[in-house]
This record gives structure tokens, C-alpha cells and sequence, in this order.
């Protein structure tokens, strides 16, 4: 007999702001499948029901396993925080389904129940900023390319959306957020009020009210739900309101109002209605001369009547020329002295794009240089800023519209520029201060022929000077140790996580007219086969082969993964 599929949004995660359908569904059901944390946030809610956990990045595991389990005549819930149907589980499920052809008539029974949405949450705690047209847009480019994110972005700023951004920014993906905020600032005032959220109605509740411009000065992370206003937006007592219009037709703070609700189709009291504008086209097309003793002028004598000021309005026309002035109006009291609009004309001509750069040293030097250092301060300036990284550089932002000279004259300084993103980059130690120095040239060759090129994930080659590799080089994507005047090379570290585990040692002894072909290749390789975002390490477990050298399951236990911030 065909089981049950309830997909479930519980919300924040606040007991108060689970649905009480939400709250049967899961006491009814027999498997509870979730992730990690929001089974921890339901816990209060489970009796003797199956659990099954998994990390975060396995959903579709989840929704396979919700289906299998759900074949087998079992009720099973599937479990996410916000609204399922809100870059939940529930469109998953739905694809897993259709992937093995089910039919609402005789498969399994789904069940998507509704929850609140992290939109609607933190939307709460701002105040009323989503009182009208709105969008939620997620910055994570996981999947979907970020061409598409960027396009959306775009459109929803030029729209006037009250636009909800979720996934802005984790622990490794920044550029988003900067690239979001500077899309935005081409369509709105610096000033627009912003709202960050971050966990809405768990424990770590953290809001901030700002603006589109101060945004990034704040922490925004994987927990964290950005809201901007539109240009009406306002803030008041701490609080984001977005108007709906009422005070067009309405004047609130008087008890006797000049229209009625009956009103509030003729024209007067909506000039700015499809149908009005569409009788002032009307209206246009139809206009009509008259002479100036009021009597119509016929087709082919108006031709001969060369000064606008000799025509006059029908009275039809002349009602529907107020709407014109409505119109213009209208414009008027939207862009006031008082209004955002007016702040944001003049300030989007200094609007300029936010170059963003990583600088070192060189490739085995790990000094500045007090030039170089006064060099970079002058062109950040007040407005910029520096963020030392883990990758032993410094980011540098920075708005400018002339991003060559910046470049120029940082590298004629001899410092090292690289693009941030997916792109490969070598890590070299620094040779002892340099006395160590005789790979340094085959480093160096690598950088040349392969450092900054595109990749389908960030590619960190690591590079040490001897058997000691104590700048971690075994711990990388790609590992060179240089031992005997040759070269041992390691293949797949994962980097971070908490299940980070060391790169495997594919080979000893590497002659040193080999190396920098041989990673060239290499990289080559997982830059045309490897998927968009896939981290080298599951690349060269994918293709189980490289160059050769065979891929070999780490020994360990497995861990799960965590939030940014858990
Ligand atoms: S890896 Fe070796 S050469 Fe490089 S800094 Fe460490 S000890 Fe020196």
C-alpha cells in the first residue's frame, strides 16, 4: 500500500511559529528525514518516530530516501525550516518524483504543508517593510549560474521590488552581497533602509536596521536574511515601513476624508490607473483644434494651424488633460526635497564600481615594503578597505572607474595581483626566508603558466620548500613538496570543513623538467571535465583517476558539516 509524503515548513523555528497542521503532521508521521539542525529545532516535537539525519549539502539523498520510505507504505515526514516550497524540500521531492514517473492518481499521497518563511519572519521584526510588490532572491550561485542571480538582481532593482535576499553570503562565497549591493545602488538611494536578520526567532536573533550603502558593514552570514527597501520605503522609530499608497487618496491624520471609497474608480481619484492612462492615449490620438471662437476646425484646415497655443481642448480632452498634470504631479511629490529619490540623483553620479583584488607580496616573498604599503593605503583610501585573508593576502576593495591604473601601479611596485573567485592560485612558503630558494624558480614557472586561471571552484597549489612542508602544502587541492632535489606530489585535500582531511600522496621523486607540465596538465583537466563549483578534491574522486595516479578513499569517520555560524 502507497505511503504518504508530508513535506513540512516549520518555520523560524520558534515552537510559537510552527502551524498547528505542521505541528500533527509531524506527530502523525513514522520517519522524520531532515537536516542535521533543523531536527535538533523540532526535537520538542518527536516521540517514537524514525529519524533520519543527514548534512547539509545532501538533499537529494534526503528527498530519494523520503521517496523509498514512502513507497514502502510509510508516512514520512520531510522536514524544512521556512516555508517548504521556499527554496526547501518540497520542489525536490516533486522532481524525485517525476524523475520515476509518479502519477497523483495511485502513487503515493504528498502533503506540502505551509510555513513562514524567512521573509515573512524577519520581515516581522523590521517592522512592515514588504507592504508591497516584493521579491526574495538567494545569492547562492551553487546552482544557478551567477549570470542569472546577477540579471534578477538587476530587474528587481529597476523595478522598485522590495527585494528579500536569502543565502547572501558564507563563509567562503562573499563577492555576492558586494556585487548585489553595487547592482542596487544604480537603481536606489544610498540611502535606501536595509534590514539584516540573522537566525529570526531562534536564540542568536540578531537585527540591524540600516541602509543600502552602510550594509556590508555589518556581519551577514549563511543565517542571515537581507531585506531593501523600495523607494518609498521609510524608517521610523528604528523600524522599516513601506507605504502602500493610502496617503494618495487618503489624508490619515483626518477623521472626514475629501474621497470616499466609492470613489475610487473615477479618475480623479486615480490618475495613475491603466484605464486613465489609456484614455489619455485615447484622448491624444482623438485631439481635436478649435478656433478661437470655440468652433472645431475640420482635418484638412487644422493642418494649416501652426502654433500650439491656437488649440484647444474638447471638454472631454480638458478632463482628460488633468490627468496629465495628476501625472506630473504625482512625479513631483515622489521626488521631493524630503524624498530619497532626490538624495539618489546626486549621489548615483559618484556611483562607481567596487574593484575587488587580492595583493601579496610575490610568490615566495611574504614582505612588503613600507612603499608598498603607503602605495596601497593611498588608493584604498577612506572609502576602501583591506581584509587580511587566510590565503596569506590582502583583499582590497575599492570604488574606482579606472581599475588599470590600479593595477599598473600596484604592480609596478612588484606586488602580485590576483582576481578573487574560482580561480587557481599557488600558495608558496617562503622559502626560509628565501635562503631555501632553489624550487623558488619552478614555483614561479607554475604561477606563469597556470596561476589565475578560471577553474570550476577556487584551486589552492600548495608549494613548500622542503620535507618539512610547514606552510601546509600537503593540505591543499594540490600539494608540491620539493625533497632531494625532486618533487612528491599530493592530489584532493579538502581544505576546511570539519571533516578537512590531508591530500593524497600520488608520487615520489618527480623529475623537476617534468613538474610544471605535469601540473599543468593536471589542472587543465579538472578545469575542462570538472563541474561548475566542484571542489578539486571530489573532482579527483569523481574521475577516480588523474595523470594516472588513482584516487583513494580517505580513511576516517564521517562528521557532518556545518552551517557558517553553527
Ligand atoms: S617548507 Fe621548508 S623551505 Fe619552506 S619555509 Fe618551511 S622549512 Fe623553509
Amino acid at each position: 500500500m502507497a505511503g504518504k509524503l508530508l513535506i513540512i515548513g516549520f518555520g523560524p523555528g520558534s515552537f510559537e511559529h510552527i502551524t498547528k497542521r505542521a505541528r500533527e503532521a509531524i506527530q502523525e508521521s513514522e520517519i522524520i528525514i531532515g537536516y542535521n539542525t533543523y531536527v535538533d529545532l523540532i526535537a520538542g516535537l518527536l516521540s517514537e518516530q524514525q529519524v533520519v539525519r543527514t548534512g547539509m549539502t545532501e538533499e537529494v539523498s534526503r528527498a530519494q530516501e523520503a521517496v523509498r520510505q514512502a513507497k514502502l507504505g510509510k508516512k514520512v515526514a520531510v522536514i524544512s525550516s521556512g516555508d517548504a516550497g521556499v527554496y526547501g524540500m518540497a520542489g525536490l521531492v516533486y522532481e524525485v518524483l517525476m524523475e520515476q514517473g509518479w502519477k497523483r492518481e495511485g502513487g503515493v499521497e504528498v502533503e506540502v504543508i505551509p510555513g513562514i518563511s524567512a521573509v515573512h519572519s524577519s520581515g516581522s521584526l523590521l517592522g512592515a517593510p514588504i507592504m508591497h510588490d516584493s521579491c526574495t532572491i538567494s545569492l547562492s550561485d551553487h546552482l544557478t549560474p551567477w549570470e542569472l542571480i546577477a540579471k534578477r538582481v538587476e530587474a528587481a532593482g529597476m523595478a522598485d521590488f522590495v527585494i528579500a535576499l536569502y543565502n547572501p553570503r558564507s563563509g567562503r562565497r562573499t563577492r555576492q552581497i558586494v556585487e548585489t549591493q553595487r547592482i542596487l545602488l544604480k537603481y536606489r538611494s544610498p540611502l535606501t533602509p536595509v534590514g539584516i536578520v540573522k537566525s529570526a526567532y531562534r536564540d542568536r536573533q540578531h537585527t540591524v536596521v540600516t541602509t543600502l550603502e552602510d550594509m556590508l558593514n555589518h556581519d551577514i552570514g549563511m543565517l542571515t536574511t537581507i531585506i531593501i527597501g523600495n523607494s518609498a520605503t521609510k524608517l521610523y522609530e528604528g523600524l522599516m515601513i513601506t507605504p502602500r499608497g493610502y496617503q494618495r487618496k487618503y489624508t490619515l491624520s483626518a477623521e472626514t476624508q475629501p474621497l470616499k471609497p466609492h470613489q475610487r474608480l473615477k479618475s480623479e481619484a486615480e490618475p495613475w490607473a491603466l484605464e486613465q492612462l489609456e484614455a489619455e492615449a485615447d484622448f491624444d490620438e482623438s485631439f481635436e483644434a478649435y478656433d478661437e471662437e470655440g468652433e472645431l476646425i475640420e482635418d484638412d484646415e487644422s493642418e494649416e494651424i501652426a502654433e500650439p497655443a491656437l488649440l484647444k481642448s474638447s471638454p472631454q480632452a480638458q478632463s482628460s488633460n488633468s490627468l496629465q498634470l495628476a501625472m506630473e504631479a504625482l512625479q513631483l511629490v515622489s521626488q521631493g526635497k524630503d524624498s530619497p529619490a532626490l538624495a539618489f540623483d546626486s549621489k548615483l553620479i559618484a556611483t562607481q564600481a567596487i574593484f575587488e583584488f587580492a595583493v601579496s607580496p610575490g610568490v615566495a616573498n611574504k614582505k612588503m615594503s613600507a612603499a608598498q604599503l603607503c602605495a596601497l593605503g593611498e588608493i584604498v583610501g577612506d572609502r576602501g578597505d583591506i581584509e587580511y585573508s587566510p590565503h596569506h593576502q590582502l583583499i582590497v576593495r575599492v570604488q574606482t572607474d579606472d581599475p588599470n591604473r590600479i593595477t599598473s601601479e600596484l604592480s609596478a611596485l612588484g606586488l602580485l595581483l590576483s582576481p578573487i573567485g574560482d580561480v587557481a592560485q599557488i600558495k608558496a612558503c617562503d622559502f626560509c626566508n628565501l635562503e631555501k630558494g632553489d624550487s623558488i624558480p619552478y614555483a614561479e614557472a607554475i604561477h606563469n603558466r597556470i596561476g589565475n586561471l578560471e577553474v570550476p571552484k577556487e584551486l589552492k597549489i600548495g608549494f613548500n620548500g622542503c620535507g618539512m612542508a610547514c606552510y601546509g602544502a600537503v593540505q591543499q587541492d594540490i600539494g608540491i613538496v620539493y625533497r632531494k632535489e625532486k618533487f612528491d606530489l599530493f592530489l584532493g585535500g579538502k581544505t576546511v570543513g570539519r571533516n578537512a582531511h590531508a591530500a593524497q600522496p600520488v608520487a615520489e621523486g618527480i623529475e623537476p623538467n617534468e613538474l610544471v607540465d605535469l601540473v599543468t596538465r593536471i589542472v587543465e583537466r579538472y578545469k575542462k571535465e570538472g563541474h561548475p563549483n566542484e571542489r578539486f578534491h571530489k573532482f579527483f574522486k569523481r574521475v577516480k583517476e588523474i595523470e594516472g595516479y588513482r584516487h583513494q578513499e580517505a580513511v576516517g569517520f564521517v562528521i557532518e558539516n556545518a552551517l557558517c555560524g553553527d
